[in-house]
């Protein structure tokens, strides 16, 4: 099965989760031709990364236009390379974009959508994968038939290693963007948090529940990540209270992370925000009662008084990273 992979990428950089789809890709075309799709300005740095990244071949709409993403350029630009090349399978990372494009196209060309998948399959001759439902509580299967281009959404599972191979070749795609008939205009894009860093994908995220009791205590949750290099997330009521913004909420409805290292702090552990915590490496756990459900979970528990335990490890982490004594600053 020749499944085209779009390839997301921010700032000159593959976005991580596009690893995970060009695996998915690989797995099936069972060792065949996997080529990936770009949207980028002439010159991206992110279109040689690409070629070096498992892929067969590059395929390139280069426009000065595509520099800023717009989500009814890029889908209707998607739209066009699927209904000129007929993949059998179109795979987005499920991602803001991909959530965007993968929906656009398909409702435009009337085609198949599976969202946020994995373990994606050929069987005889429909295209099976697995979906969480439920806060990840269950799996379910779905199966569609090949034939026409089935669009994926690809779940973003643990870290996206990239694969590495030999540069693909890059070949343009000439589309006439004119023709497209885009209405809206990009007026401007914002980060949220800039500088914060972004909980999906931190190496070391510090989560604050509902234990910490007052927003001023947030003080020492900020003082752990910084002393980690990590970045603070939290427990939904804290962005229901208005202590935290949205783009920290971690679980199902809130984002999906996958740290080497998160460390909960007064969570209790409820099945909706573990669904947003198991790709992390290795869960640590900080709360006074021993039967709380997140000691289920994770991999090691620290029955305490976060107010003790915290600023007891924000101290040890920073002597730890201080320059020893006599050693030029
Ligand atoms: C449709 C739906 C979607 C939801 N989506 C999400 C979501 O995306 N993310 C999410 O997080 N929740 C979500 N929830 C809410 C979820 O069900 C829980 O209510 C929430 O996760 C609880 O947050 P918490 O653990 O911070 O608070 P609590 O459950 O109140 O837990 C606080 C914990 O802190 C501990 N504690 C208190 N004081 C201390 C102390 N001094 N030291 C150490 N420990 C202490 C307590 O023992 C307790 O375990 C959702 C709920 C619904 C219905």
């Amino acid at each position: 099965v020749e499944a085209l992979v779009f390839a997301e990428h921010h700032d000159g950089h593959l976005e991580p989760a596009v690893h995970q789809a060009i695996r998915a890709a690989r797995d099936l075309a069972r060792g065949g031709y996997v080529p990936a799709l770009i949207l980028a300005p002439h010159g991206s740095a992110a279109i040689e990364q690409l070629r070096g990244a498992g892929v067969d071949r590059v395929l390139a709409v280069l426009d000065a236009r595509l520099a800023e993403y717009s989500p009814e350029t890029y889908a209707k630009v998607c739209a066009r390379v699927i209904e000129t090349l007929h993949p059998d399978a179109f795979l987005c990372a499920h991602t803001f974009q991909g959530m965007d494009i993968g929906p656009y196209a398909a409702a435009r060309l009337g085609l198949p959508l599976l969202s946020n998948c994995f373990g994606l399959e050929v069987e005889g001759d429909e295209l099976t994968a697995q979906r969480k439902v439920y806060g990840s509580a269950w799996q379910s299967r779905v199966a569609v038939p090949l034939g026409r281009t089935v669009v994926v959404t690809v779940a973003r599972r643990g870290r996206g290693e990239a694969l590495h191979s030999a540069p693909a070749p890059v070949e343009d795609l000439r589309i006439d963007i004119d023709a497209l008939g885009v209405r809206t205009r990009t007026a401007g894009a914002a980060v949220a948090d800039a500088g914060e860093g972004d909980i999906t994908r931190a190496d070391v995220v510090v989560g604050v529940g509902r234990g910490i009791r007052d927003p001023s205590n947030l003080t020492i949750i900020d003082d752990l990540a910084q002393a980690l290099g990590g970045v603070v997330a939290c427990s939904r009521p804290l962005v229901d209270l208005d202590w935290m913004p949205y783009s920290r909420q971690v679980g199902a409805s809130g984002h999906e992370i996958a740290p080497r290292v998160y460390i909960a702090c007064g969570i209790s552990g409820a099945a909706q925000h573990l669904a947003g915590i198991r790709g992390s490496q290795t869960i640590i756990a900080i709360n006074k009662d021993p039967n709380a459900p997140i000691f289920g979970l994770c991999d090691l528990a620290v029955v305490a008084d976060l107010f003790e335990v915290v600023p007891a490890l924000t101290a040890e982490a920073r002597r730890r990273s201080a320059p020893a004594r006599g050693e030029d600053v």
